[in-house]
């Protein structure tokens, strides 16, 4: 198949000639290639495997969970444990963990295949988060902390598939919320010019001649419609010309921001849940990790001892869980 840049390049080739995009192995197909060219260029592939497998134990033998080599060996380079078998490479702690970490549970002791779980490649892997960063950053962190479950390996071409359908859930949610579809804006003339004339007027606005500040505030009043306040100066200087969305996009994404921080805990499971099971539903993957669940909850979450543990290791900032895992 070639590397990404090949793959890409060639993508690129055809689409242009013939219109289409190169094969993908899974039944959903992207009707236009620019989104599958951006998208595929947004997830960067995995250069390690994404999955180690090596084992740790416990001092007493138990098994505590997978991890990557470049953990495995930490522990080995610092004799904090020991080398039990070599392949998988399999270290035992010296020393008794803070927390049993996920050890009775069968995701994370589980062997994970390094193949795209939708179709089965083993090439040109990236990494899928079930439930989008967009979402997922607003968590709370004793949920934030342990989604490496809802990550998954899935190859360009799905993922990139995939994101279209993503995309039109992040909608129905914002419109279930109270926020109509976020707007689409062509980019004119103006979206350009604002964020420059802001930065200009942020960044250099101290040391330019009084009659150059005022024609600039001129400027940007004309682009916006009204006088710009300092505040507004400040959040369009963080937009690039590329990013720059409309002031209404970006009330749209703090009402949905806000939504989300507002949930229960028991609605932001729920909100999970729907985004793993929308993700089955519209990939159908037949390589899917052995264990993972739809309904997955980890006993942080609903064992009270375990909960305690967890925060009042998190508060010492000693989260040996989130270190396991
Ligand atoms: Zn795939």
């Amino acid at each position: 198949m070639g590397t990404l840049a090949q793959r890409l390049e060639q993508g690129a080739h055809n689409a242009l000639v013939v219109g289409s995009i190169p094969s993908c192995p899974n039944k959903l197909r992207l009707q236009k290639f620019p989104t599958w060219y951006n998208n595929a260029m947004r997830h960067p592939t995995q250069k390690e495997p994404i999955y180690g497998n090596c084992i740790i134990l416990a001092p007493d033998g138990q098994m505590l969970c997978r991890c990557d080599i470049k953990k495995a060996k930490w522990y080995l380079s610092r004799d904090l444990a020991s080398l039990e078998i070599e392949n998988p490479l399999t270290v035992k702690l010296k020393f008794e963990p803070k927390g049993r970490g996920a050890a009775d549970d069968p995701y994370y002791l589980a062997e994970k295949a390094n193949r795209c779980v939708v179709c089965g490649r083993e090439d040109g892997l990236t990494k899928h988060h079930a439930v989008p960063y967009f979402f997922r950053k607003m968590f709370p962190p004793i949920i934030k902390n342990h989604s490496s479950h809802d990550v998954v390996p899935v190859c360009h071409e799905c993922h990139a598939a995939y994101e279209v359908e993503s995309q039109k859930l992040r909608m129905q949610i914002a419109e279930e919320m109270g926020y109509t579809p976020q707007p689409k804006y062509k980019k004119s003339r103006n979206d350009m010019i604002a964020p420059k004339l802001a930065f200009a007027l942020k960044h250099h606005g101290n040391k330019m001649p009084e009659v150059r500040k005022n024609e600039l505030i001129a400027k940007l009043t004309a682009v916006l419609g009204h006088n710009p306040t300092e505040d507004e100066i400040h959040s369009l200087c963080r937009t690039t010309t590329k990013k720059y969305s409309h002031p209404e996009v970006i009330g749209w994404i703090a009402g949905v921001t806000e939504a989300v921080i507002n949930m229960t805990e028991p609605e932001l499971h729920a909100f999970c849940k729907r985004w793993r099971q929308h993700f089955i539903s519209v990939m159908k993957p037949k390589y899917m990790l052995q264990h993972w669940d739809v309904n997955h909850m980890r006993k942080e979450w609903t064992d009270p001892v375990a909960r305690e543990k967890w925060e009042s290791n998190f508060k010492k900032g000693h989260n040996e869980a989130s270190e396991i895992n």
